[in-house]
């Protein structure tokens, strides 16, 4: 028997009793004839008291930082409690111990405060793996893994795990390739989400399907992505969007509850995307604060819903000699609260903030509402003071607030005022870390337009269904782009997707659709992408095949579980919930992989390097 307890069990109540330990040494601190040892292991730390029994057997053989040791004794009370941790009232009097194995000096301290960096813990990540901090983010994933499990489990989805060596399904990434030596010349494609097999699970007839899974895509890593992350996948038959939301929502509150005690009984407010784009700038909302948006000026053809909201409020921007209003294609603004006291230095600094690349804006104009009732602002020259109230009204700004104003083209000025309001809102403390609000963004467009091409691709992926009311936009108009500058005005720019994401504090941490089931509507959406019928049979015949067997009705959604695990555990990096993650080149320091492969390999897969 290797230890009786483990170092995070003993209690008080287990005084006198002879126990036996094993685990790491944390720390050693030696006080004259006395030595004590912090021994830990994955449940906690116990204080070891060596005697002047032991003297000579430490001289001869000495302990060391992360020494893995079997020690016994008698558990006795601390005279020194420690109450931050729950052995903190006792310690072990060791009568014997043992090394069982020694350990070189580790390259950083074990420790909570560790005074390792980022890439030095990455290089010795089973080392980092022992510290309190990493651990806990391990059990919260853990913990959202069963939880969500078990919901899942309950209401009859039942886990099928689907291949990883399969045929590219383009879902908007590139793939990553697997040669095959069996198959010389031809490879595998690793998944970027299992999707197209739970649909064909739908057909044959798992209504309720869910896999906890590895996806794989191969980006240029954007922060805080990873080449290979994991989704919480499912997929139903005969339901509809609505039926989906409800199944979903429930998942989700059930898992604040398991894992974070939260009751989560709000309604989730739902939101179409046109909505989110014109209050919030972002597909993605973070609604945990208001300072939403006023559209001073923007273009008809972005939201054609909104030509009424227009017409009731036109404060005159736009031909008000300002040219930097007059020639912009949008100007918005947002009203940011208490802040009209902000110095000149601080309002450059935010302007240089948003002159950054990232953010792209040549400047910023202000309107400051000062408490007296008196709007001052950078374009006094061209706005009188009713006109600066006029444009403060429409943002909603109270006396005491700071209005800023951006101008240019549509989609980057609405870009820049949504990380705008973002970065103030954090910068206000409006992001709490320790509230929680969800919401669902709808009515997506269906496709996207690609310039590079001049043709359409899928906002989601190609499976994703059109609204029931714009099925017959899709079928009866061709998908041809005549004039480049105004595909805005092509029918297809107007089709909504039955589609559906759920946001999270600003993060999208799922999503999905009710999918196309029919041959017919499938075989346009690839005619509508630019697939020939040749190039849509050779990548998914075998879906459209399925397709004329009897399938079902479904839909489904995808939850980034990384994402969902950090944003429950406080941290904005998924790379802390991931047991070996990869950097931000797409690397995993510790293996030192990707890597090169011997010459004998190369020979096997018959494949030959010719690097440019
Ligand atoms: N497969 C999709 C994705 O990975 C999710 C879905 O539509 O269910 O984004």
């Amino acid at each position: 028997m290797y230890r009786s307890h483990t170092c995070g069990e003993l209690k008080i109540g287990d005084i006198t009793k002879q126990v036996t330990l094993a685990g790491w040494v944390q720390t050693i601190r030696k006080f004259g004839a006395i030595t004590f040892v912090d021994l830990r292991d994955r449940y906690g730390i116990t204080q070891l008291l060596f005697g002047e029994n032991l003297n000579a057997e430490l001289d001869a053989a000495p302990l060391g930082r992360e020494f893995v040791i079997q020690a016994t004794g008698i558990v006795s009370e601390r005279s020194n409690k420690n109450p931050n941790i729950s052995t903190g009232d006792i310690e072990i009097a060791v009568s014997s111990y043992k090394i069982l194995n020694k350990s070189a000096v580790p390259p950083f301290t074990i420790q909570d405060d560790t005074d390792g960096g980022d890439d030095l813990r990455m290089k010795y990540r089973f080392l980092d793996l022992r510290r309190n901090a990493v651990k806990k983010n391990l059990e919260l994933r853990y913990a959202v893994n069963r939880s969500a499990r078990n919901y899942l489990h309950e209401n009859q989805f039942m886990d099928i795990e689907t291949p990883f060596l399969i045929k590219s399904t383009p879902e908007g990434a590139r793939d990553f390739v697997v040669p095959s030596r069996m198959n010389a010349g031809q490879f595998y494609a690793l998944p970027q989400s299992p999707q197209t097999f739970k649909q064909l699970l739908m057909v044959s007839g798992y209504d309720r399907y869910y896999q906890i899974v590895k996806c794989f895509r191969d980006e240029d890593l954007r922060a805080d992505r990873q080449p290979e992350f994991t989704q919480i996948d499912c997929e139903m038959s005969f339901v509809e969007q609505e039926d989906i939301l409800l199944m979903f929502e429930n998942l989700i509150k059930r898992i604040f509850k398991d894992v974070k005690g939260i009751d989560y009984t709000e309604y989730i407010e739902r939101m179409s995307w046109e909505e989110a784009m014109w209050q919030y700038g972002n597909d993605k909302p973070d609604i945990r604060f208001g300072m939403k948006l006023a559209n001073l000026k923007f273009p008809l053809h972005s939201f054609p819903n909104k030509i009424a909201h227009l017409q009731s409020s036109l404060i005159g921007i736009g031909d008000c000699g300002f040219s930097v209003f007059d020639n912009a294609e949008t100007v918005v603004a947002i009203a940011v609260s208490g802040c009209s006291e902000y110095t000149r230095k601080q309002i450059d600094e935010l302007t240089e903030w948003v002159k950054r690349p990232q953010i792209g804006m040549q400047g910023m104009v202000y309107i400051k509402c000062s408490a007296d009732g008196s709007y001052k602002s950078s374009v006094d020259k061209f706005f009188t003071e009713d006109k600066l109230k006029g444009i403060a009204d429409k943002a909603d700004a109270q006396a005491g607030d700071l209005v800023f104003i951006l101008a240019g083209r549509e989609e980057r000025t609405r870009k820049a005022a949504s990380e705008l309001r973002l970065e103030m809102g954090k910068r206000l403390g409006l992001r709490k870390e320790n509230e929680f609000k969800l919401l669902w963004v709808l009515d997506f467009p269906l496709f996207e337009y690609t310039e590079d091409d001049n043709r359409w691709v899928a906002r989601h992926h190609p499976f994703t269904s059109p609204k029931p009311d714009h099925i017959a936009v899709m079928i009866n108009n061709n998908p041809l782009i005549e004039q480049a500058d105004k595909y805005l005005e092509h029918p297809y720019a107007n089709i909504k997707a039955n589609a559906y994401d759920m946001v999270l504090n600003g993060n999208e941490i799922g999503g999905g659709s009710i999918r196309i089931y029919q041959r017919e509507l499938q075989e346009k959406m690839f005619a509508a992408l630019g697939m020939s019928e040749e190039e849509a049979l050779h990548k998914f015949g075998f879906l459209l095949g399925a397709f004329e067997y009897g399938a079902p009705p479904h839909g489904g959604i995808a939850f980034g579980f990384d994402r969902l695990c950090s944003i429950l555990g406080g941290s904005e990096s998924i790379r802390d919930f991931i047991a070996f993650p990869k950097n931000n080149s797409g690397r995993d320091v510790m293996l030192d992989a990707p890597s090169t492969i011997d010459d004998k390999q190369f020979e096997e897969l018959q494949i030959q390097l010719n690097l440019k």
